[in-house]
């Protein structure tokens, strides 16, 4: 998909037809969580690009890790891909004695049912990070990639409880919040669980038990244990069908 120079309610809906189609072309295939995030990560960076021109270069890499301590969240789709892309990576990690299926059960173990707040106290880096680095890089959430800052010395000092301000890229985030919401609404009716799962938790999970995957694609809410419910989903709800319904 190109890079739309939209309004953000009309590239919702947009994005939520685009995303409607793939639903129904690849109905209950595995190669629907590859379509759904293709679509996702390809114009998540294309609206990025667009909407920070003539801003700043963001300061942030795959070799910074520095803001990677917060709570994750992601959907169903985000987990199920990363889930396979640790499958996949896993003998070579092993091999060299890394065993990331058990690290993130450990994180877990540490983190579960803690709120976003009690989180950045608890200071717990994230399972994916190898020598400073994100070994989940190019699979990683929306919620990861939407979360971009103009200054990691300012990210430095905030992670080390100096400073609590970090000059975050808007456009960042709020691209990321109309792609993943897109998708949840588009889930939403196709009848696909929609929420929004912790991502240590729901990938624990997704690592025990290789059926899930497939129960997911067939409606069930396998990582239901793991979702996150601040915001209430029949919120959300109306402000989709309110989203779809305008002019
Ligand atoms: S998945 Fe990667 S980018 Fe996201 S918090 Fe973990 S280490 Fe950071």
């Amino acid at each position: 998909m190109g890079a739309p120079q939209l309004s953000s309610l009309a590239y919702f809906q947009h994005l939520h037809g685009a995303y409607a189609q793939v639903l129904r072309e690849r109905p209950g295939q595995p190669a629907l969580i590859e379509g759904l995030l293709s679509l996702a990560f390809g114009s998540f960076d294309a609206n990025v690009a667009v909407q920070s021109e003539g801003l700043p270069e963001v300061d942030c890499g795959r070799g910074c890790a520095t803001c990677c301590t917060l709570r994750v969240s992601a959907t169903a789709p985000e987990v199920f891909l990363m889930a396979r892309f640790i499958r996949a990576v896993d003998p070579g990690l092993q091999a060299r004695g890394v065993d990331l299926p058990g690290q993130i059960a450990q994180a877990d173990a540490r983190t579960q049912g803690l709120s976003e707040s009690e989180r950045v106290k608890a200071r717990q880096r994230c399972p994916f990070i190898a020598q400073g680095v994100c070994v989940v890089y190019q699979v990683r959430p929306l919620a990861c990639r939407g979360l971009a800052s103009y200054d990691k010395r300012a990210c430095a000092q905030a992670a080390s409880g100096r400073s609590d301000s970090i000059p975050y890229s808007e456009p960042h985030m709020n691209v990321r919040s109309l792609v993943q919401n897109a998708m949840q609404s588009a889930l939403r009716d196709a009848q696909l669980p929609w929420g929004s799962y912790e991502l240590n938790q729901s990938l624990t999970l997704a690592l025990r038990d290789a059926s899930l995957e497939a129960r997911w694609l067939a409606g069930e809410d396998v990582l239901a244990a793991a979702r996150l419910e601040e915001v209430s989903e029949s919120e959300m709800a109306q402000t989709f069908d309110a989203i779809k319904q305008a002019h």
